[in-house]
C-alpha cells in the first residue's frame, strides 16, 4: 500500500491565529483538499470577484486541490484572504476603450489587417487565408481541410474580384419590366 500524495499536516496558516490541518506545503504555499478550507476567509479569484473584490497584489494565501470529473484530472486553484482583498476598480470610459481595443487588436490579423469576430491564435495573429498564401508549416491543421497547390497568386486572386471596366454589373430583375433577356441590350 502507498503512502498518501498528501498527508494531513498541521501548520501555522495565515487566515487563522491557531495551527490548522493543511495537506502540506504546494510550492512554499498551504496546500488544502476539499471542504476544509473556511469559505468566509479564503476565496477563489473568480469568487472574489463575484464578491465585487480582487486580490489586490497580495500572493495566493493556500491552494486548494480536488479532483474535477468533469476535465478528468486533479484541479489547482489559488485561494486569497478575503480581508485583504481590495474592491474592483470600476470602469471608466477610458478603461473600456483601452479594452475594446485591446480585445480588438486579437481579432485582427497582422497580415492583412482585417477584423474577423474569432480571436485569431496569439502565436501569429494571422488570419487562415493569409497563413496559406504565405506557406503552411508541414504540420499545420489547415492541410486537412485543404489539398493541392494554389493556382492563382495572391494578386490573381484580388484582380478576381475588381469588377473589370468593360463589364457591366449584373443587375437584379424587377418585377415591372420582366425577365433578364429584355435587359441584354442594355449598355
Ligand atoms: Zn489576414
Amino acid at each position: 500500500m502507498s503512502a498518501r500524495q498528501y498527508p494531513w499536516d498541521l501548520r501555522e496558516v495565515p487566515w487563522s491565529d491557531r495551527p490548522e490541518f493543511t495537506r502540506g506545503l504546494l510550492d512554499g504555499t498551504p496546500l488544502l483538499s476539499w471542504g476544509i478550507g473556511p469559505r468566509d476567509k479564503l476565496a477563489t479569484r473568480r469568487q472574489l470577484r463575484a464578491m465585487g473584490l480582487r486580490p489586490g497584489g497580495q500572493d495566493p494565501a493556500a491552494v486548494l486541490y480536488f479532483r474535477c470529473r468533469k476535465a478528468g484530472k486533479k484541479v489547482y486553484a489559488e485561494l486569497f484572504l478575503i480581508e485583504r482583498a481590495k474592491p474592483v476598480r470600476p470602469m471608466t470610459p477610458g478603461r473600456a476603450a483601452a479594452l475594446d481595443k485591446a480585445m480588438t487588436a486579437r481579432r485582427t490579423c497582422r497580415q492583412c489587417g482585417e477584423t474577423g469576430w474569432a480571436e485569431l491564435p496569439r502565436a501569429h495573429r494571422t488570419c487562415e487565408a493569409c497563413r496559406y498564401s504565405l506557406g503552411l508549416p508541414p504540420d499545420d491543421y489547415l492541410h486537412d481541410y485543404l489539398s493541392g497547390t494554389p493556382t492563382l497568386t495572391a494578386d490573381e486572386h484580388a484582380a478576381l474580384d475588381a469588377v473589370p471596366d468593360n463589364v457591366i454589373p449584373l443587375r437584379r430583375p424587377s418585377a415591372v419590366d420582366g425577365s433578364w433577356t429584355s435587359r441584354k441590350g442594355v449598355a
